[in-house]
């Protein structure tokens, strides 16, 4: 399988090359040369563990790794999620479930994609024979997911910047920060997340510097990240029997439209369902487009679910080219309408229509939060919140959960009054911290990296 980008001016990487380079030259986002169909052998899968099933869906794309070597890295990246079933499916009441996504090592969805990055990353050290610098800038979750996929990897160093005292809570910001590793280095960025992300993509814009450290972006576009993210969607559905497999809707708390396009892949590759819900807080421009056709950039408001709080969604590149028929020509001057007009317009009903949506203000998060502890006794992360809207008359709902409650303690407290913990992150809190303090100045970023690059080897 080879992949090429959704603005068809680069041509056809193989996997390892994909999940490396992570954004195409031309700037689109890489997508499978043609999505397999795997209609004929997804029942076959029933009854698999979920690193066997992402083994059998996952070797239908990374084809330039050999099969056994495949394999053997899938499960070693699943082997310290803390449940049996890594992604267990909660029934709330008939008809309404969650997929709890958070047993991974950092408590976030993003375990499934990363501990499994991590691992490819790892790999490609070996096979190339050089050390790589991985860059990241995170609001929250990420960063923590990415630190932890990469923990103790020889030759990879991670660069992880982040906004420094203001929307990072304190429990993500000790994940990155007490791990106690040597490729790890957490740099606080004076300055909110934007200004984080605006210097990483100048440091990593920085062509000649870029290649001579073999930098990579680990971010939510990564190819490696999407896939990696089908596998728990066929999980929860296999999970029902066949006859109910097809009234399905996939209720997908959204930010960055990573989660909920992964499903939608899926479902394009022959897992029929009958819908996908996008969930957004008050940050709501895929509400917005769903619901009107209208893509328009809003300010980013920050609200109890930060790791949504996100207005352009780096995904998106992917759902216009598919829902477009796969015409990169009209992606990609759509995408450059955007970058220049930060807006544009579908009317086409029939695209519109491919998911439903919904938004949630801080006040109906908080009130999503405290209906499903007094129904059903559960306590929900205030990402997760979002999903438990208008959801009458859907028939077999089944709601992501994307975050551990414990790692946001404050809202949960103050909202139900429950005292949200998790041990692993109490552990954390005895541990001593270590972060560079650092302002969003390309050049002293560039300075820092490479003076501790320096003396890496393989
Ligand atoms: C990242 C994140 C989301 C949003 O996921 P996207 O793939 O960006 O849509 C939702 N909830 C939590 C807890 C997250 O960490």
């Amino acid at each position: 399988m080879k992949f090429v980008s959704t603005r068809g001016q680069t041509e056809p990487h193989s996997f390892s090359d994909a999940v490396r380079i992570g954004l195409a030259p031309d700037g689109g986002l890489f997508v499978p040369e043609s999505l397999p169909d795997l209609s004929g052998e997804i029942s076959y899968w029933e009854g698999l563990s979920y690193p066997e099933l992402c083994y059998e869906f996952y070797k239908h794309f990374a084809t330039d790794i050999p099969g056994d070597e495949l394999k053997e890295i899938i499960h070693r990246s699943y082997a310290n999620f803390d449940h049996e079933q890594h992604a267990p499916l909660v029934r709330l009441e008939e008809g309404l479930h969650l997929l709890e996504l958070f047993h991974g090592p950092t408590l976030a969805f993003k375990d499934f994609a990363l501990q499994l990055v991590g691992n490819l990353y790892e790999r490609q050290v070996t096979v190339r024979d050089e050390p790589i610098t991985v860059l990241g800038a995170t609001s929250g979750d990420t960063g923590a997911a990415a630190i932890s996929g990469l923990l103790g990897k020889k030759g990879v160093n991670i660069f992880i910047m982040y906004p420094d005292g203001g929307r990072v809570s304190p429990l993500q910001e000790r994940q990155m920060t007490c791990t106690q590793d040597e490729n790890v280095f957490p740099l606080a960025v004076s300055g909110n997340f934007d200004d984080a992300q605006a210097v990483l993509k100048e440091v990593l814009g920085d062509s000649e510097f870029s290649s001579s450290l073999k930098m990579s972006a680990v971010n939510s576009i990564n190819i490696a990240r999407g896939l990696a993210q089908c596998v728990y969607y066929l999980f929860a559905w296999l999970k029902f029997p066949a006859g109910e497999r097809e009234e399905i809707t996939f209720a997908v708390p959204t930010g960055n439209f990573g989660n909920v396009l992964s499903g939608w892949m899926v479902s394009r590759m022959g897992m029929r369902v009958a819908g996908f819900r996008v969930a957004t807080n008050q940050n709501d421009i895929l509400y917005r487009f769903f619901s009107s056709g209208d893509y328009s950039l809003g300010e980013v408001r920050p609200s109890y679910a930060p790791s949504m709080d996100i207005q352009v969604a780096s995904n998106f590149e992917r759902f216009i080219y598919y829902a477009f028929n796969e015409n990169s020509e009209k992606t990609r001057k759509t995408m450059l309408q955007f970058k220049s007009e930060k807006a544009f317009q579908v009317d086409d009903s029939s695209i519109l229509s491919i998911m439903s949506s919904t938004r949630m203000t801080d006040g109906e998060i908080k009130a999503a939060m405290s209906e499903v502890y007094e129904k059903y006794n559960y306590v929900v992360d205030p990402h997760t919140a979002c999903g438990f809207k208008e959801l009458e008359g859907l028939k077999n709902v089944v709601l992501l959960s994307t975050a551990h409650p414990a790692k946001f303690p404050d809202v949960v407290r103050q909202t139900i009054g429950v005292n949200a913990i998790h041990p692993r992150l109490e552990a954390l809190k005895d541990i001593e911290e270590t972060k560079y303090s650092i302002s969003p100045d390309a050049d002293e970023i560039k300075s820092f990296i490479a003076s501790q690059t320096e003396s890496m080897q393989v």
